[in-house]
C-alpha cells in the first residue's frame, strides 16, 4: 500500500513542471489579453477569482490523474502476482520456479557459489482425500506451504510444483543447511495435526529429497537449462528414494558439475 502510494506521489511529481506550466498559463492569459486590449479592461478582482478557480480546476484535474494512476498501479501489481503465485497456497506456482531456478543456477555456475534444492511431496496423499475428503485434503497443502515459508529464510524460494509436491530453492547454501531446514520441516508435519471437516484428527507426513548443485570447474559457455534439469532430476530421484526407503524421511543427493 505504502509502495503505490509513493508511486502515486512519484507519478504527480514527475508531471510537477507541467502542473506548474499548465498553473503558470491560466494566471497569464487573462492579464495577456487584458494588457493586450483583446477583451477589454479586466477588474482586478474579476482577474483574481478567473484565475483562482482556474488554478482549483487545474488542480482538481490533476488529483483524479494521480488517483486512477495510483488504482491502475494496484490493479497492475495484483495482475503481476496472479501471474507468479499458486492460488490455493500463495506460493509461487511453477512457471515462476522456472524462472527462478534458472537464475539460481547461473549465479552458482558463475561465481561458483552453492545453491540447494529441496523437493517435497506429501505421503499417501490420496488417501487423505479419500478418507477426509478434498477440501481437508486442501487444508492440508496450505498448511504444508505455510511451514515451509515460514521455516525458510527470506532469500528461499517455496514454490508449488504441482499437487501435493513442493520445492524450495535456496541460495548460496549448503546441503548441510539445506538437511537441517528439510529435517525441521519433517519434524514440524509430524507432530502437526489438523482437523477434518468432521473434526476427526488427520495425521500426515512429508518425504523430502534435497540436493546441493556443486559447480567447480564448469564453464560459463555450458547450456544452464541443461543444469536446471540436473539438479531438478537430482533432487526428485533422491525425494524418490525417500518414498521407496519407506517415507516419512529425507535423503540428500549432491550433483557435482564440472
Ligand atoms: P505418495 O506417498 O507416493 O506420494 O502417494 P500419494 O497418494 O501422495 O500420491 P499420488 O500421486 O498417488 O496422489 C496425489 C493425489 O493428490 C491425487 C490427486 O487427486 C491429489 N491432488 C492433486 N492436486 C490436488 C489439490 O489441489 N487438492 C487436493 N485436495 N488434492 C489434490
Ligand atoms: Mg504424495
Ligand atoms: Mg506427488
Amino acid at each position: 500500500w505504502f509502495g503505490a502510494k509513493c508511486q502515486c506521489i512519484r507519478y504527480g511529481l514527475n508531471r510537477c513542471p507541467l502542473q506548474i506550466a499548465s498553473l503558470a498559463l491560466i494566471l497569464i492569459i487573462p492579464f495577456y489579453l487584458g494588457s493586450g486590449g483583446i477583451v477589454g479592461d479586466v477588474p482586478d478582482d474579476a482577474y483574481i477569482q478567473l484565475s483562482l478557480q482556474s488554478c482549483l480546476a487545474t488542480v482538481f484535474v490533476m488529483g483524479i490523474f494521480s488517483w486512477s494512476y495510483y488504482h491502475r498501479h494496484i490493479l497492475e501489481n495484483a495482475l503481476e502476482k496472479s501471474t507468479r503465485t499458486d492460488p490455493l497456497t500463495g506460493a509461487a506456482n511453477r512457471r515462476f520456479f522456472d524462472k527462478f531456478i534458472k537464475l539460481e543456477v547461473l549465479n552458482s555456475v558463475s561465481f561458483k557459489r552453492s545453491c540447494s534444492l529441496i523437493m517435497l511431496d506429501i505421503d499417501h496423499f490420496k488417501r487423505i482425500n479419500d478418507t477426509y475428503g478434498h477440501p481437508t485434503g486442501d487444508r492440508v497443502i496450505r498448511q504444508l506451504s505455510d511451514l515451509c515459508v515460514h521455516s525458510s529464510r527470506k532469500n528461499d524460494l517455496v514454490a508449488r510444483l504441482g499437487g501435493e509436491e513442493f520445492a524450495i530453492v535456496m541460495p548460496e547454501t549448503k546441503s548441510s543447511e539445506a538437511e537441517k531446514l528439510a529435517e525441521r520441516i519433517r519434524r514440524s508435519v509430524e507432530e502437526t495435526t489438523i482437523l477434518s471437516d468432521d473434526g476427526q484428527p488427520v495425521k500426515w507426513t512429508v518425504s523430502l529429497g534435497v540436493t546441493e548443485l556443486v559447480s567447480e570447474s564448469v564453464s560459463r559457455e555450458i547450456q544452464v537449462s541443461a543444469f536446471v534439469e540436473k539438479f531438478i532430476q537430482s533432487a526428485d530421484s533422491a525425494l524418490y528414494q525417500a518414498k521407496n526407503s519407506g517415507r516419512n524421511q529425507l535423503i540428500v543427493r549432491n550433483l557435482v558439475l564440472g
